[in-house]
């Protein structure tokens, strides 16, 4: 029998320590910020039903149509791994008759079929928070705000915040055709893809990667210019919101987002260190989604982040030379014991705190302390046993002095620098 392959598959990444500390701590920084506005965690199965991101992203959307991983289960059900949060979410809510209003927040993997590039992976993670049930600019301008203080947290500082707004029902179909009609107009100067784009939703086009086309809809009527008076105030409130906190936004009017359910706020985070893929995180409003999974009328916003890109923008944190770990070092078989004792002590303290069970030599342990870059060993022999005592050793400067049973977890703590 051949060997298990040793490679991981294309697209994805292995976070191995120290660097996947730095990944929990993103996951953190983003939990406090949420929790601090009211968000609660909610965790749904990493699979769906199919249709739950069919029917919300949209048939025609880049994700539907070429990133999702979809698959037939043993019972022939049609899953799909999620490729974003936001549908899960508002089955969830549905399923689960969650009390509306409420502030959700949501960390974990997600995934799609794309071509890997820096920043670009087939699975990735991302940070999100909806707010469901809530119709104000002000919570809108909240969000975007929220992103931006994650962002300054984690120290970055290129990451500019676009907002845009797309209309509503009332003033979005008749834009539509304006739009239709306006790009036939300059139909053979658009790529194949955006012929699709423009009988299923033409917004799309707005989307388009291909320069020839961007070109092409440069001077295109954006939907910024065609809304309604109550999108136009919506609108108008978001903004002298962000301004009154002094966030410094541009307005992009062709910011449209990939996805069908977003409707009047759309927004996105970029950043100019990140190259092509210099999208952080992007977000709006989804008034109608709920209602489209069978759900009353529910105003919602939400946003999301990817955290690879984020941990990509953000300035490398240092790691500090030791690791907050005691190392309980035991001399001979006859003071095993009193290690384990000793180990179980420390950790109900609140000390982390590691034994080499194995290295039946101290010089072995020591080397096995080194390499876990724990701060200190507490050394335990026979010496030690006849006196009640341990001998505590700091790694950083070689010093080594006697403590008492009762003051070792103290003495220990006082030895975890930074
Ligand atoms: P989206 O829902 O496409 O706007 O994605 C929101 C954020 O998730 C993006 O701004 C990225 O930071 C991240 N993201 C989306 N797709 C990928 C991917 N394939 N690889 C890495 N990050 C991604």
């Amino acid at each position: 029998m051949s060997e298990p392959r040793r490679t991981r598959p294309k697209g994805t990444q292995d976070f191995v320590p120290p660097d996947s500390a730095r990944l929990l701590h993103v996951e953190n920084v983003f939990r406090r910020l949420a929790e601090r506005c009211g968000y609660q965690e909610i965790v749904t199965p990493t699979f769906e039903h199919t249709d739950v991101f069919v029917k919300s992203s949209g048939e025609g959307s880049d994700i539907v149509t070429k990133e999702m991983y979809s698959f037939k289960d043993r019972g022939e059900r049609d899953l799909t791994l999620r490729p974003e949060g936001t549908p899960g979410v508002v089955r969830a809510v549905l399923e689960n008759r969650l009390r509306l209003p409420c502030r959700l927040y949501y960390v974990g993997p997600y995934f799609r079929y794309c071509r890997p590039q820096k920043g670009r992976t087939r699975e990735f993670h991302q940070v999100g928070v909806e707010a469901l049930g809530e119709a104000s600019p002000l919570v809108d301008a909240e969000i975007i705000y929220f992103g931006t203080d994650f962002f300054r947290s984690l120290g970055i500082s290129d990451c500019t915040v676009q907002v845009n707004s797309i209309g509503c029902r009332d003033c979005r179909p008749a834009y539509r055709e304006t739009l239709r009609k306006s790009l036939f107009d300059r139909k053979e100067r658009l790529c194949a893809d955006c012929h699709v784009r423009l009988e299923r939703n033409p917004l799309r086009v707005f989307d388009c990667k291909v320069e020839s086309c961007q070109l092409a809809i440069q001077d295109a009527p954006a939907p910024r210019q065609h809304l309604c008076r109550a999108c136009e105030l919506h609108h108008e409130q978001v903004l002298s919101a962000l301004s009154r906190r002094g966030l410094l936004y541009e307005a992009n009017d062709r910011l449209v987002r990939g996805l069908d359910y977003y409707d009047r706020t759309t927004f996105e985070y970029i950043s100019a260190s990140l190259g092509a893929q210099d999208s952080l995180g992007g977000g709006g409003r989804y008034d109608y989604l709920v209602e489209e999974f069978g759900g009353p009328a529910t105003p919602a916003v939400g946003v999301a982040i990817g955290l690879e890109r984020t941990l990509l923008a953000a300035p490398a944190v240092p790691l500090p030379e030791n690791r907050h770990l005691a190392f309980v070092v035991w001399l001979s078989e006859a003071e095993l014991r009193a290690a384990e004792d000793l180990a179980d002590r420390l950790r109900a303290a609140g000390i982390p705190a590691q034994i080499d069970y194995d290295s039946s030599k101290v010089k072995g342990q020591f080397k096995s302390a080194d390499a876990a870059r724990a701060a200190c060993c507490v050394i335990i022999g026979p010496d030690e046993m006849s006196k009640g005592v341990y001998s505590l050793k700091d790694l950083a400067t070689g010093e080594q002095h006697e403590v008492s049973s009762d003051a070792v977890a103290e003495a220990v703590r006082a030895l975890f620098r930074d």
